[in-house]
Parts: structure tokens; sequence; C-alpha cells
């Protein structure tokens, strides 16, 4: 495997400064990173530029499904569902230890807004609509076979079920397997490199102008066509182009409160409706169970989303009143996120009405912003940009580049035929955590993971000095995302590689001077910079379970 590490960080830059790329990208989410590997993919010269480290916008927030949107039925957005609903399957191909199938329960009560007949026709025109075939077609339960399904939910009031598939994912971990899988066909990737203005030949784009938060220097990157990917950020860079008119960004801000699965022990994905009308999401995750999510229009900080108190209570008083017998209290929580939707403004539409559809907008000078869309449809939505930039290239310069090869590329991790090699792929690696003395418990975080490079990182266990079974895991892991996933800092692997901050916590608590002395060694830190650094990451530990006061 090629290294793809800041240890050759200034070669990287070396490259951007001396290239004239096809494409340049700006941002590192699942848009940028799903653009990067198709353009890359089709041989074009491409460049992706990320202000801070990959995923850390919004693509390590959402609620980590990949899923066809069944509450935009009710919206009568079929196409929209149609299109997602059909690259749930594809991704789940590209990467089937990644995106990983999850049946969901729906359950109906008696004050439910539908009731079993119109959930089961709905279901129905959700399976037509993505094209679900065979067992993974929906079924209705009634009362007795919801309550063994899923004992957690209160019998009073249940009427039975809806049980449909869909599939759910590490957000972070997509973004960055898709970038690494962009780095393999020559796109030169880059975080920690923010754009801060962009350079212009006769009224046209040609390049962008970066601040390199590393070296503390400016680097100058050309390219013929400059693609904003930039999130909850795309309004900002088209207002350094100029060119912020006509539609704009609206942000909508929705929360995510993790708990301990014991607290909270449901057997399935629980998708279920609240005393106000909105729908909630409840899904297990190894040891941990999280919930969310709200949707609330944002206009503060972009780079510093607190979470209200207010938005905590909503969430956790909703899990009561469904599941009375579970007493949840905020003491509970044991970690938290939030994110921003970049949605495109709608004259009158609140939050949870305005349509997650993508747009792209093309300014004057030729900057090609592209806004909106679910971490579901980052496959087409990139399809679409770089189609568009294949026929710009082809009429200005009169080349032309292949059509998409996406839907063939497994994305890095998966040597995988189907989801059954990857259960026979978790036993292997749980006999070989045996024979480390390492508990079994981290096969399936392992594989869900990294895929195959799971391989890698157990026989960099065994070759190396022994000491502490979990402690050697946690340290071949970080060598193998230091060296292979582009880590700089230590949050880069605890909360964007591993989900450890959110999902395990209590897998980092005494390991802290561990990892940042494998930084310090690595990136040669001073004794100044590893405070620095021992700060933020026992600030950030602390803060995922403290939530401010609304103004
Ligand atoms: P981002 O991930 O924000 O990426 C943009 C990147 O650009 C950022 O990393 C940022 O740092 C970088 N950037 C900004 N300015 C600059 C600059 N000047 N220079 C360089 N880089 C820059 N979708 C689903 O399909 N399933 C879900 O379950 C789901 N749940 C969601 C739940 C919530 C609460 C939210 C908020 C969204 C959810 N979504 C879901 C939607 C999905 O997460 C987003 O559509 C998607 O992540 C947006 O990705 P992006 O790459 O466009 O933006």
């Amino acid at each position: 495997m090629e290294q793809f590490s800041h240890l050759q960080r200034s070669s990287i830059i070396q490259k951007l400064e001396s290239t004239n790329y096809d494409l340049i990208i700006i941002g590192g989410g699942i848009t940028g990173a799903g653009i990067a590997l198709d353009a890359a993919s089709r041989g074009m010269k491409t460049a992706l530029v990320e202000k801070n480290d990959f995923a850390s916008g919004t693509s390590s927030k959402s609620t980590k499904l990949i899923h066809g949107g069944l509450r935009y039925l009710k919206q009568f957005q079929f196409r929209m569902v149609a299109d997602v609903g059909r690259e749930r399957k594809i991704v789940h191909k590209l990467a089937p230890h990644l995106v990983l199938p999850e049946k969901m329960l729906l359950p109906v009560l008696s004050n439910s807004t539908m009731g079993m007949f119109s959930i089961s026709i709905g279901l129905k025109i959700y399976d037509f609509l993505a094209g679900v075939k065979g067992d993974d077609r929906r079924r209705m339960l009634g009362k007795t076979k919801t309550l063994k399904a899923e004992p957690l939910i209160p019998e009073k009031n249940l009427k039975g079920s809806g049980l449909y598939a869909e599939y759910r994912t590490d957000d972070a971990r997509l973004t960055i397997e898709l970038i690494k899988s962009a780095f393999q066909y020559g796109a030169d990737c880059l975080n920690y490199m923010e754009v801060k203005d962009l350079s212009y030949d006769n009224k046209e784009i040609n390049g962008i102008v970066c601040h390199d938060h590393h070296d503390d220097k400016t680097v100058s990157i050309k390219g013929k066509y400059i693609i904003n990917a930039a999130g909850p950020w795309v309004d900002d860079l088209r207002k350094i182009n100029n060119s912020k008119k006509g539609k704009h960004l609206f942000l909508s801000k929705g929360i995510h409160l993790v708990v301990d699965w014991k607290k909270l022990p449901v057997q399935h994905s629980i998708y279920f409706e609240i005393e106000d009308g909105r729908m909630l999401f409840i899904i297990p995750r190894d040891q941990s169970t999280y919930f969310g999510t709200t949707d609330t229009p944002y206009s503060d900080d972009k780079d510093i989303i607190n979470i209200d108190f207010k938005d905590v209570k909503y969430l956790v008083s909703a899990i009561n009143s469904m599941f009375p017998a579970v007493e949840l209290k905020i003491e509970d929580i044991k970690s938290s996120w939030a994110g921003l939707r970049p949605l495109i403004y709608e004259e009158g539409k609140s939050a949870s009405e305005i349509s997650r559809k993508d747009e792209i907008f093309t300014s004057s000078t030729g900057l090609i912003s592209i806004a909106g869309g679910k971490l579901t449809g980052y496959r087409k939505m990139a399809v679409k940009i770089v189609n568009l930039v294949n026929n710009k290239i082809n009429k200005k310069y009169n080349k032309k580049y292949g059509n998409s090869e996406t839907l063939k590329i497994p994305l890095c991790g998966n040597s995988f035929t189907n989801y059954n090699d990857v259960t026979v792929y978790i036993d292997k690696i749980s006999n070989s955590l045996k024979k480390l003395e390492i508990s079994t418990d981290y096969a399936s975080y392992l594989v869900h993971n990294y895929g195959i490079q799971t391989d890698s990182i157990i026989k960099n266990i065994s070759g190396s000095g022994r000491s502490n079974g979990e402690l050697d895991l946690l340290r071949s892991e970080l060598d193998h995302c230091i060296n292979f996933e582009m880590v700089y800092k230590p949050l880069d692997f605890l909360e964007r590689r591993t989900g450890r901050l959110y999902f395990w916590s209590d897998s980092i608590g005494n390991c802290v001077s561990e990892i940042l002395t494998v930084f310090k060694n690595n990136f040669n830190w001073t004794d100044k910079k590893y405070k620095i650094e021992e700060k933020i990451l026992i600030d950030k530990m602390s803060q995922i379970r403290n939530f401010t006061d609304s103004k």
C-alpha cells in the first residue's frame, strides 16, 4: 500500500504547487471526496484541499445512515427517494464492511399519525422506488411479533410495526476511504490546507490561494476548473468569488446523543414518531446506542457548534416518553455531536420541509459550487458534476475523458464479494485477537472500520515488542492511520478515523499520554506543542458531555 501521510507533506505540497490540474476541489467532506474519486478515476488531474481534517464538517456529524429518506415520501419527493434509495445498495456493494445492512423497525401506536395500513403502503412504495427485492422487502409485524423483535417497546398503545431495509455506516470513514481511493487513482489530497482566495486570469478562475496550517505559509495551486464543495461554507467561498447572488444556503443544525447500550438496550434500529410529529432514529453501535436528531435553523459560528441543553432535554424526554421503562437521565449521556445541514434556502419553508436535493451553481468567473444533497447520494452528485466539468474541458480544450467508473470501483478496505465474506472475516480476526490475548470485542470494530486493512494492523501487533494487548492494538491502529490515512492530530484519529471518542470513550481514558507520545515522536512535537494538543484532547473529551444553556 502506498503511504498517504503527513510524513510526505512537503513533497505533496511541491506537487500541488507545480501541477496545472484539470480539477481542484475545495472541501474534503463526502461531497468533495466523491468528486475526487470520480474525476481521478476518469484520468483527470485532480487535487483536493481541506481546511481542517477530512470529514471534519458535516460528514462526521450525520445520523450515519445510508438511507432513502422515508420521511421525504410524505413530502411527495418521489424522485429523490428513488434516486437516493437505489444508491444504498450500490454504496453497500462498494464497501460492504463499512456500509452495513440494517433492518429498521417503525412502530405503530394508537396515537401515531399513520396507522398500520398507511405505513404498509408507504413502506411498499419506498421499497418499490428503491428497487428493493426479495427478503429485504418490508414486512409488517403484528403486536406480538413486534414485541418479540423489540421488547423495549411498551405494549400499551402498540398496534404493530413495519420492518424495512436500510444501511448504516460511519460517515467519516466512508469519506476517508473515498479520499484514499481517489489518492490511489492519482488525486493529490491534503488536509489542513485552507482556501483563502481564488486566482484569476482575464476574469476566469485559474486557481486557489491557500493557507497551509502546518507550515503557516501561502500555497498557490493552479487548475482549469475549481469546484466549491465546502458544505456549510459554500456561501463563504461564493462571497470570496463575489458570486453570492440569487440562491443561498440555509443551515439547519442537528444533534445526536450517545449512551451505553445497557442504558438503552435496543435490539434493533428504530425509527419512531414523537409527540410533536417529528421522527427520531435510535441506532445501536458496538457497546453504545445513539439517537437523534433535531432540525433547527442555525446562523452562529460554523466552526464551533455547541449543543444546547434544551435540545438535549428534548431528545431525552422523547426517548423517555416512547420507552418509559428506560428512565434515561442527562447524566447517562457519554458523548454527543452536532452538525449543520447545508440546505438550499426555499422561501416560506421550515428547516425540516426544505428539500435535501443537491444543486450546482456556476459563477460568471467559473467557480462551480455544489450544495444540498445527502451522504447517501454522494456518488451520483459526483457523476453529475464531473460530467459537467468533462463537457467544459471537451469544449474548451478539445479533450474528452471517459464516463464515470465509480459504480465498479471497490473502496479501499474492500476485498469482499458480499456481506457474508465480511462476517467470515470478522470470525478470522476474532481468532487472531484471541491468540494475541486481546478482547474479541474489537473484531467487528476493526473490520467495520478498516475492512481488509485490519490484516496489516494485526500483523503489526504481532511483530511489535508486546506489553499490553489493548494498548498494542491502539498503537498499531494509530501507526496505520498516521502512515496511510493522513492523520495529523489526535482528534483526527480518535474522532474521525475510529469513532472511539464517541462510541468507545472508555478505551481512550488511560491511553492519552501514549497517544500523544506517538504523535510527538512522529511529528517532532516540542513540549509546548504536546501540552497544547493534550489540552485540546482533554477539552474535547469533556465537551462531548457538556451542554450549553441557550441564549
Ligand atoms: P461537509 O462534510 O461539511 O464538507 C465540507 C468541507 O469543506 C468541510 O470539511 C470543511 O472543513 C471544508 N471547507 C470549508 N471551507 C473550506 C476552505 N475555505 N478551504 C478548504 N476546505 C474548506 N445524510 C445521509 O445520507 N444520511 C444521514 O443519516 C444523514 N444524517 C444527517 C444528520 C444530520 C444532523 C446532518 C446535519 C446531516 C445529515 N445528512 C445525512 C446529510 C449529510 O451529512 C450531508 O449532506 C453531507 O455530509 C454534506 O457533506 P459535504 O461534503 O457537502 O459537507
